[in-house]
């Protein structure tokens, strides 16, 4: 059921964070009030500058609250230069990872026209899925005693999980179908020919691909299927794996769509979505108002997805339909900034992409 309001929590956090924010808000707000949607926006302070002036990364009362939220919009969060006492980064985005349970991390990776890439291919539009709770990053909460002679990493894969990650996959298949006009494909990629977990892994995949028959699928060694977005990343539609394999490849797969200024996220569980952009603070972007916002913009859209999807609005659908297209306009004509070879600031792509919107509703 359509919701009246829609509950947005905003977390604009550090570095050039609140300003490709602020641009995602702007064209949010454009987009949503064309098709009568009513967006209300929280803005908490979170992050490494919070940490800096008050020795918390948080407040409390700020996570409590962050369930009541519809979904949540970061702009990025740590600095380099403040770290805890242990030498560790600010990030309460993990606190918020774990508070929610957010397993699959949604990494688009779309090559729009007029977007300089270094592959040759006619078409690169994939969902890159990694596991964000488990694989190989699973053993950091193990407080092994480290030695000289050897130390180890634990690689955990549960059923529970495995079989919710490739549900989200082939579900993202079949709604890109509609959405995106790709084929519905899902490609697994593992090392199960070396690893016990990873063949467990395989195994959970072939059953639920089972109850997909529409769906296509095929698995892939991480090795050869690395050098496939390379060589053929065309063949790619939805690609899912654990935590760390999506850890290096969807940073490939944002690296041959245009880089990182380009690149949307979406950090999803069964009850909260948390959608930023792939990249980080860039403190040497810092206040300069010239970040690429379209990373961020495109994860508004992806936002608009997610309410579209849990409350069956079709409302949202099409405003995350117009923020793309508008999005795709401003790439192909300009202007752009400098990541894209142009010399555009924040604030001119964000008004481009405002400007291009009506055009498309
Ligand atoms: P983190 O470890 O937090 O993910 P990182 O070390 O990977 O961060 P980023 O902050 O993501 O680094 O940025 C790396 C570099 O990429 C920046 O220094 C900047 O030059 C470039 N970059 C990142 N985001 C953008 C953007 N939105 N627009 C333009 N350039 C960007």
């Amino acid at each position: 059921m359509s919701k009246s309001v829609y509950k947005v929590v905003l977390l604009p956090g550090d570095g050039i964070g609140p300003e490709v924010t602020d641009a995602a808000v702007a064209v949010l707000n454009a987009a949503t009030e064309a098709h009568g949607i009513a967006l209300d926006y929280k803005t908490y302070e979170a992050g490494a500058e919070l940490y800096r002036k008050t020795g918390i990364s948080m407040a409390d009362a700020d996570m409590e609250a962050l369930p009541q939220a519809d979904a949540i919009l970061l702009g990025a969060m740590g600095l380099p230069s403040v770290r805890k006492p242990d030498g560790t980064e600010i990030a309460p985005q993990i606190d918020i990872r774990e508070r929610f349970g957010l397993f699959a991390s949604l990494r688009p990776c779309k090559l729009f026209p007029g977007v300089p890439s270094r592959v040759k291919a006619e078409k690169i539009d994939m969902l890159v899925i990694r596991e964000i709770t488990e694989g190989l990053f699973a053993g950091r909460h193990d407080h092994l005693e480290p030695s000289d002679e050897a130390v180890g990493d634990r690689l955990v894969i549960t059923r529970a999980t495995s079989e919710k990650l490739f549900k989200v996959a082939f579900e993202q298949a079949r709604a890109r179908r509609k959405t995106h006009g790709t084929p519905g494909h899902v490609t697994l990629l593992d090392k199960s020919n070396v690893l016990r977990s990873n063949a467990f892994m395989r195994k959970i995949f072939d059953e639920v691909a089972a109850k997909y028959p529409d769906v296509g699928s095929d698995r892939l060694y991480i090795d050869a299927g690395s050098m496939m977005f390379v060589t053929h990343p065309e063949r790619y539609d939805v690609v899912v794996t654990e935590n760390v394999f999506g850890d290096i490849t969807s940073e490939i797969a944002a690296g041959i769509v245009g880089g990182l200024g380009v690149a949307p996220s979406g950090d999803i569980s069964e009850t909260m979505g948390v959608f930023q952009p792939s990249h980080g603070t860039a403190p040497d972007l810092a206040g300069k108002g010239v970040a690429n916002p379209v990373a961020t913009i495109l994860s508004a859209a992806m936002l608009l997805d997610w309410l579209a999807e849990r409350n069956e609005d079709d409302r949202c659908v099409k405003a995350a339909a117009a923020v793309r297209e508008a999005t795709a306009k401003v790439l192909a004509s300009g202007p752009r900034t400098a990541d894209l070879g142009g010399n555009a600031g924040t604030s001119a792509v964000t008004s481009a992409i405002i400007a291009a919107l009506p055009a498309t509703i």
